[in-house]
């Protein structure tokens, strides 16, 4: 069955152990598979070494702080042209817009001014037509009364002169003198009227044209204003562009600090990881060192390590004395879920790992008087895990890998305790088994 033997001597002098701290003379721990072959001098050297470069580390991220700060004062500058510039933009492009409106507002009213004068032009036209009627009616009138005159004289073969002579009496030169008396007066009273209206017409022609001459004036005036306005609008528009490349320029300036910041910000992080595994290095040696103190304690305190080949005893197999078994337990008229170790003498004693694992509980806070107090959980892996309770100290943290054999805590009487002693637990998928299925009792 289980072949009891001693593995391990750890005896050796306190001058020795002594001076295997103070000298860093190498010290094995555990003899199961990790061999720390360093000493602790070696191990402060790391550590030292490593926290120099740390310090360095916060230097660089310091320097680059400041550079950061430089770039963002930069982008701040950048940022505050591009609201100016925007705001320019802005102004300029109101500006051009209500040129804009003056621009098509003069050309309303050149195009109003054109109608005007095709109106006017039209009515010279049409007087012009009037007059040419009225000539030509003139020069009917004339020819009509030369007919007149042809017809009551010239064609008798005689002349007015004749005809007035001829007269058989007085009273016929009256009537004939009357006779072409009125046909004259009617007719110059006719022919003046025709020239009147001619006149009439001709001078009213004379008002359009000058009509004419004053809108086309006015036109003049309103084109010269328009490319006033034009050449203005013209200039906004290059100063709008300037102002865009400037807002671009700036806008190039500002996604350029944007990048030199993130980049400087990721030489950050790179060093801050850096930093990291320097500091996760450092605590791997500090835990060495703890081991190597823990380990030359061991064997300051001549603790005898006691397995049965695949269990390890959790204490020096000096302290063997059951105070309470596995089981039903009439004291506490219940069941107790391990095994309580409590010789005299046993306060403060090294607690071993039964076997190798990771470190699941490691409570340092306890409320006296109740549970555990401080205690570790190991995980073995396959379901299995050990309980170390009542500790007065607990040497491991959450998540540590241990060796079969290492110190983790030491033996007190924190919690539901009446005096100094280990309660031992192995457990599968959580439920306590009798320990003494797995560990043998040393003696
Ligand atoms: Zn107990």
């Amino acid at each position: 069955m289980k072949r009891k033997k001693i593995k391990k001597f750890l005896k050796a002098t306190s001058f020795a152990v002594i001076f295997a701290i103070c000298c860093g003379i190498i010290i094995q721990p555990t003899e199961n598979n990790v061999v720390h072959s360093v000493t602790t001098s070696e191990l402060e050297e790391k550590i030292n070494e490593l926290k120099k470069q740390n310090e360095d580390l916060d230097n660089q991220i310091s320097q680059i702080d400041a550079d950061i700060a430089d770039s963002q004062e930069l982008q701040n500058l950048a940022y505050q042209k591009l609201v100016n510039q925007k705001e320019e933009i802005d102004y300029l492009n109101n500006q051009i817009y209500y040129k804009e409106q003056d621009i098509s507002d003069k050309q309303k009213a050149i195009e109003d001014l054109d109608d005007s004068i095709k109106l006017k032009e039209a009515e010279i036209e049409d007087k012009k037509q009037q007059i040419a009627d009225l000539e030509q009616q003139n020069k009917e009138n004339i020819y009509k009364f030369g007919q007149i005159i042809r017809v009551m004289y010239i064609t008798s073969n005689e002349d007015v002169f004749s005809v007035l002579m001829g007269s058989q009496d007085f009273n016929d030169l009256l009537i004939r003198t009357e006779l072409m008396k009125n046909i004259g007066e009617q007719n110059e009273r006719f022919m003046n009227e025709l020239l009147a209206s001619i006149d009439d017409l001709e001078e009213k022609n004379r008002q359009l044209a000058d009509n004419i001459v004053q809108l086309q004036a006015e036109q003049k005036k309103l084109e010269e204003e328009k490319a006033e306005l034009e050449a203005e609008k013209a200039d906004l528009e290059t100063k709008c562009a300037e102002s865009k490349t400037l807002q671009a320029q700036y806008n190039s300036d500002y996604n350029t600090y944007s990048t030199q910041i993130a980049d400087f910000e990721a030489k950050q992080d790179n060093l801050e990881y850096q930093k990291k595994l320097n500091a996760s290095e450092v605590a791997d040696y500090e835990e060495q060192i703890q081991e190597l103190i823990r380990a030359a304690q061991a064997a300051a305190s001549g603790d005898v390590i006691y397995d049965n080949g695949e269990w390890l005893w959790p204490l020096s197999s000096k302290y063997h004395l059951i105070t309470t078994y596995f089981g039903y337990d009439s004291w506490r008229n219940g069941n107790h879920s391990g095994i309580d170790v409590g010789n005299s003498g046993i306060n403060g004693a090294n607690i071993y790992a039964s076997k190798g694992g990771e470190v699941i509980v490691a409570k340092q806070s306890y409320v006296p008087g109740y549970s555990y107090g401080k205690y570790v959980v190991i995980d073995h892996g396959d379901g299995y895990s050990t309980l170390y309770g009542h500790c007065s100290e607990v040497y491991v943290s959450v998540g540590q890998k241990v060796n079969q054999g290492e110190i983790i805590a030491a033996v007190g009487s924190t919690g539901w305790s009446t005096g100094p002693h280990l309660h031992f637990e192995v457990r599968i998928n959580g439920v306590p088994q009798n320990p003494f299925n797995y560990v043998s009792l040393p003696g």
